[in-house]
């Protein structure tokens, strides 16, 4: 494909059985037009688990205007990182170039299409839900451009970049303790429980719990991996956060070739590595990593799980920014310092690494050097 192509994904062979191929090609001239992922309208007309996604076009297409910013979501490239693995077979698929500076614009996106759909969201509805901010900010675009209002809750370990920027989308923002269990009424799910009982109207798509997270994934991030690598995709490695991304996205590659390894990377502390409860505690790494097995995420999809202490992800998000010149956040380090270790013990997998968000929400952290000495953390 050239710049400005468009075309359609291949589907695995349960997907390609259940579509009727003239609907998907007569569909295609409208992915054209409004290349929305996840569109109402197409999500209409398609059948089956393409309904939100025909097909897909570079982010630049001759001719097309997008109608609002959701269509502009995904579509991301993927980049060589031959400066930080020379022998060239990984690259990273850089989520940061989504509108909204992250992977999670996907979900939001799908979330709400269903959510409207199975009428759980109605017209001037409030959608609220516990986000460590880039969900937030995802739900905020789609909201914006809707005509919903958006109230979130956020753990106060999350930056004040991040808190600012949910609130310059027009969203509410209440702040929690950090170190609360989730069943704790203080905690940022239990507050955001709260506010849904409380608020005629409320929805919230609960990423922790909501199929069309990883759905998402398998719609739009596993099929545009496998379109940019021609198939030649040998390994995938994935930060774990609610899972929706390794599972979707996982699943679709799999269904596609079981050969391909899935590699879940893991902060330390997190529930995913620990070998028991004591081991599991805070870290600084920020999206990735919880402290219960969310439902999203299809434990089954993982080949193999990483744990990435935070020292090598905040050195190894530092050493994208300064030889690669991609500046994203922390947990993109953490999958990039995971995907160097594998993709120099198998040098004959392409292996894709994804790079959830930016580096602009963590300027006062992992690239402040202030920060990162009183942490405990070199500075080079
Ligand atoms: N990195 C960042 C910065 C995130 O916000 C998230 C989402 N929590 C992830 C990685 C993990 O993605 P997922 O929830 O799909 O596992």
């Amino acid at each position: 494909m050239h710049a400005g192509q468009c075309g359609p994904h291949p589907a695995p062979d349960s997907v390609a059985r259940t579509a009727e191929p003239n609907t998907i090609t007569a569909t295609l001239k409208t992915t054209v037009v409004h290349a929305s992922l996840a569109s109402r309208d197409m999500a209409a007309s398609l059948p089956g688990a393409l309904n939100s996604r025909a097909g897909w076009c570079t982010r630049y297409t001759p001719g097309v205007i997008y109608e609002n910013v959701i269509d502009v979501i995904g579509r991301t490239p993927l980049v060589r990182l031959s400066r930080i693995h020379p022998p060239g077979n990984l690259v990273a698929k850089v989520e940061y170039l989504n509108p909204g500076g992250s992977i999670k614009e996907r979900i939001a996106v799908t979330m709400i299409d269903r959510a409207e759909q199975l009428g759980l969201l109605e017209p001037g509805g409030t959608i609220v839900e516990p986000t460590s901010g880039n969900t937030g900010v995802g739900l905020a675009i789609v909201a914006a451009v809707r005509g919903y209002k958006v109230i979130f809750t956020v753990p106060d370990k999350v930056s004040k970049e991040k808190q600012d920027l949910l609130r310059s989308y027009g969203a509410t923002v209440v702040i929690t303790p950090t170190e609360l269990l989730p069943e704790d009424p203080e905690s940022y799910y239990g507050v955001a429980r709260r506010i849904v009982a409380k608020t005629p109207g409320a929805y919230s798509p609960n990423q922790y719990t909501n199929p069309a997270n990883p759905e998402a994934h398998y719609l739009t991030t596993g099929p545009e991996i496998w379109d940019q690598t021609d198939g030649r995709i040998g390994a995938l490695v994935v930060g774990i956060g609610t899972g929706g991304t390794v599972t979707g996205a996982g699943r679709y590659l799999k269904e596609m070739n079981p050969e391909i390894l899935v590699i879940g990377a893991d902060p330390e502390g997190s529930i995913f590595t620990a070998l028991s409860e004591d081991q599991v505690h805070q870290y600084d790494v920020e999206g990735v990593g919880e402290d219960f097995w969310p439902e999203t995420l299809d434990p089954g999809i993982v080949d193999e799980y990483v744990m990435v202490p935070d020292a090598e992800a905040l050195a190894m998000t530092r050493r994208v920014a300064r030889e690669e010149g991609l500046l994203a956040g922390g947990s993109s380090g953490m999958a990039v310092s995971a995907a160097v270790d594998f993709a120099d013990h198998e040098p004959d997998r392409l292996t894709v690494v994804i790079l959830p968000d930016s580096g602009r929400g963590y300027l006062s952290k992992v690239f402040n050097d202030d920060w990162m000495r009183e942490h405990g953390y070199e500075v080079d």
